[in-house]
């Protein structure tokens, strides 16, 4: 491996979408903010935002994933991604994200009804969080398929 690559593996429980494949460059959105990782790089661990991570092939073309949060790990000669769920960009079923997103505005709704009412309970107010969480993963797969097609 030349010193202007390194590999890139994007696992979830579920699927390891990309597995040691060389690359140049891979950007991500970490919780403190979005980064670019090259070959050589110092070692970093962070936490993902659910978003779009990118990298370039050593072709020089520019690809795109979709991650819905996890943890990115950067050493100099290879790049981890151990995400809560991932898509190629062909993946995404817009529908399923639509429906996603409109589920969780319902019990988003709901428990803010609730709490101006003061009848928000503990298991309501995790249900809550659970509800945001859903709702950042499907706008953030929602966002993604605009910005993969914007770029086509
Ligand atoms: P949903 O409520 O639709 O299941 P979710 O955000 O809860 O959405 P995740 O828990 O993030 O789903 O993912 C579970 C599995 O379903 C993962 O394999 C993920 O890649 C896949 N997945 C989730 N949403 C979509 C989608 N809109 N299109 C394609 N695959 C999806």
């Amino acid at each position: 491996m030349s010193d202007k690559q390194f590999k890139l593996t994007v696992v979830s429980p579920d699927k390891n979408l990309l597995v040691d494949i060389p690359v140049s460059a891979v950007g991500a959105r970490g919780t403190e903010g979005d980064f670019t990782a090259m070959p050589g790089h110092i070692p970093f661990l962070t936490d993902l935002k659910p978003g779009e991570l990118w990298y370039r092939t050593n072709e020089g073309a520019h690809k795109m994933v979709s991650v819905s949060g996890g943890f990115i790990e950067v050493l100099p000669q290879k790049v981890t991604v151990l995400a809560d769920s991932c898509e190629l960009p062909g993946e995404i079923d817009e529908e399923r994200a639509n429906r996603a997103k409109q589920r969780a505005e319902i019990k988003i709704k709901r428990a803010h009804e609730l709490a101006a009412k003061g009848l928000l309970t503990t298991s309501d107010e995790a249900e809550l969080r659970r509800a945001e969480i859903k709702l950042n993963r499907a706008m953030a797969r929602l966002k993604f398929i605009d910005k993969y097609r914007s770029r086509r």
